[in-house]
């Protein structure tokens, strides 16, 4: 076998306990320790052969849609897959020629100058290990905190990128927020008045990738290597979920998380 070309090496953890996973892509990802795929067959975005795109750069636009819930004009920059009221304060997704609504969140921002990246929070089914609760991520990551009473009615969610990003740059948010599960504060609704980044990954793309978050996330690494094959993953709901991104002279920041990412992560992600 000719080496295959590594596609992701996600650096996992704290600098204490730094870690690579190397994992390389055909029409699937692959374990590259494992030598077997990890994911089903890839979305389009992680073909990293593929660098082009048609579409006009940027730009918020109005586009001749009436919202359904109250015949306001919908909003959406040209390259997002939702389209916000800012009447009903609702947000829609076309599908099969009709728009249906997405349910909403966001956690508030201090203020500042700031960005609204959207996520999508996932909840799922997961086999062969038990994490269905903040608590249980605390052991299944092996996280440096002691679990605290109440965190076992805390539901884990998978959260994933809603917008394009590199692929080892898409893996390693899906996990960093995956870990920090903000599901605390949240609001109904998106933010009002608030510089809202589009929604450019659809959530059937996002489902994609859970297992690849898991694999991401799971300590220890043998223990991860040993299940992963056989666990399964079953999305059961989601919704849209805004983070606020404090932006900096080169990157956005989400200072709760410790989580930055790079204006050219996101500019040059038009082209993927
Ligand atoms: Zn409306």
């Amino acid at each position: 076998d000719l080496p295959k070309p590594i596609l992701h090496q996600a650096r996992i953890g704290e600098s204490i306990s730094m870690i690579y996973a190397p994992f390389y892509a055909d029409s699937k990802l692959h374990d590259a320790i494992l030598n077997q795929p990890i994911t089903g067959v890839l979305p389009d975005d992680f073909n990293v052969t593929k660098a082009s795109d048609d579409r006009a750069p940027g730009g918020t636009l109005f586009i001749p849609t009436l919202c359904p819930g109250c015949g306001w004009d919908l909003e959406g920059a040209k390259d997002s897959l939702a389209l916000v009221c800012t009447n009903c304060e609702t947000v829609w997704k076309p599908k099969h020629n009709e728009l249906t609504k997405i349910s909403t969140a966001h956690l508030p921002s201090d203020g500042g100058k700031v960005l609204f990246l959207p996520f999508w929070r996932i909840k799922a089914d997961v086999t062969d290990i038990a994490l269905e609760s903040y608590a249980d991520l605390i052991r299944v990551a092996n996280l440096p905190k002691v679990a605290q009473k109440g965190w076992d009615n805390i539901g884990f969610r998978f959260w994933e990128p809603a917008f394009k990003v590199r692929p080892r740059f898409f893996l390693r948010v899906g996990s960093a927020v995956t870990l920090n599960q903000p599901t605390r504060k949240l609001q109904h609704g998106f933010p009002k008045k608030a510089r809202l980044h589009p929604v450019t990954l659809p959530i059937g793309e996002a489902l994609e990738t859970l297992k690849l978050t898991l694999a991401d996330i799971m300590r220890p690494r043998k223990l991860m290597r040993e299940k992963l094959a056989s666990i399964q993953i079953t999305a059961r709901a989601y919704i849209l979920v805004y983070l606020p991104f404090v932006e900096k002279h080169h990157e956005f920041v989400q200072p709760e998380m410790n989580l930055a990412i790079n204006k050219n992560q996101l500019a040059l992600a038009k082209h993927l």
